[in-house]
């Protein structure tokens, strides 16, 4: 086996389809084994769950090549567990945690050769998702459901170093109050699409989101957690029962603690406190941390001192200590990294 023949730092993320991807079916009350198989096409009726009510959960990670030549993926426990609450708020049956990471696993190993390279920058995306599958007219749950898992390759996120982004804040509201907002469903995206595509014909990178409720704190982008730095150095991210609880934030906030000795605050963040912060940015598994420059909240600009030319100076620190453990340049904690070969 060779590793494919692609460009791999010329890569962007676009779908690509890969060589195999794990399926595994949800019958009579009980999942299959499941089967690696060449056939990315899916047959379903015209009447599924997921057509008609949008009865889908989704994950989303990354298998990369470490600094000695392992495939590994970052803390794919989390988004079984994560695929496990997202399943039950839209009475989807569970995949278990451990069949989901033995899932994960097969699905690389079988697309290694789609594993980029150390040092290109790009990595292989990893999309596991569970699907309701039999026909629905009347509404409720399907009966039957497929779980797949997925991979294609994606490019560096950011090309020629990380610029900060300018972000506004949207009018629209991404998450109710005891509603979806903290699971990882495609239904959170539909209704997003709109807002992001308003936000970039008026030259805006992202929306900032506020609570539904009193729109007066900070929730998250379409998707990506925030995480803001006060002037004294404090890492600050907002707590609130409608955002996706990230892998990446939650990953930071360990780093900032216990590797670079911050001080880490997980609280409501008041969209008045935002003009003070010394430094903002966007956590995700796509870019880890994209800096943030500039908020633009109704022709009022909130610029951060960090600026429009790089990273702020913590924001920094955080994404080369996070993406150090990743790439197996710096010790990682115990069970963060999956080793696949
Ligand atoms: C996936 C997602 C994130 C980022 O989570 P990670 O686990 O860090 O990738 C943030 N917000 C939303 C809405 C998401 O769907």
């Amino acid at each position: 086996m060779a590793k494919k023949d692609i460009d791999w730092s010329s890569l962007g993320f676009a779908y690509q389809k890969t060589d195999k991807r794990f399926v595994s079916n949800y019958k009579d009350g009980k999942w299959d084994e499941g089967v690696l198989t060449e056939d990315s096409n899916i047959v379903i009726s015209e009447c599924a769950g997921v057509l008609q009510y949008a009865q889908t959960v989704f994950e989303g990670l990354k298998a990369y090549t470490t600094v000695d030549g392992h495939i590994v993926a970052f803390r794919p426990d989390l988004n079984g567990e994560r695929l496990e609450n997202s399943a039950r708020r839209l009475e989807i049956p569970v995949y278990p945690k451990e069949k989901f990471i033995d899932a994960v696993v097969k699905t690389i190993e079988a697309n290694a050769d789609y594993v980029p390279p150390y040092g290109t920058g790009a990595t292989l995306y990893v999309r596991p998702f569970i699907f309701g599958s039999s026909a629905v007219i009347g509404v409720k749950p399907a009966e039957e459901y497929q779980f797949r898992v997925f991979t294609t390759p994606v490019g560096p996120y950011f090309k020629g170093g990380a610029k900060p982004i300018t972000i506004r804040v949207c009018d629209y509201d991404r998450a109710a109050p005891h509603g979806t907002g903290h699971i990882k469903v495609g239904l959170n995206y539909a209704m997003s699409l709109y807002q992001i595509v308003d936000a970039h014909n008026q030259g805006f990178d992202e929306n900032m989101y506020l609570d539904a409720a009193t729109r007066t704190y900070v929730e998250e982008t379409g998707g990506a957690n925030f995480l803001f730095v006060t002037k004294d150095g404090t890492v600050v991210t907002p707590k609130s029962d409608s955002i996706l609880p990230s892998i990446t934030r939650r990953s930071l906030m360990y780093v900032a603690e216990k590797y670079l000795g911050l001080k880490v605050e997980h609280r409501p963040v008041a969209f008045e406190e935002v003009k003070d912060f010394a430094e903002c940015g966007l956590c995700g598994t796509a870019a880890v941390i994209s800096p943030v420059g500039k908020i633009v909240d109704h022709g009022k600009e909130i610029c951060f001192p960090s600026g429009m030319e790089e990273m702020g100076e913590v924001t920094k620190k955080l994404y080369e200590t996070l993406t150090g453990i990743q790439m197996g340049k710096i010790e990682a904690p115990e069970g963060w990294i999956k080793v696949i070969k």
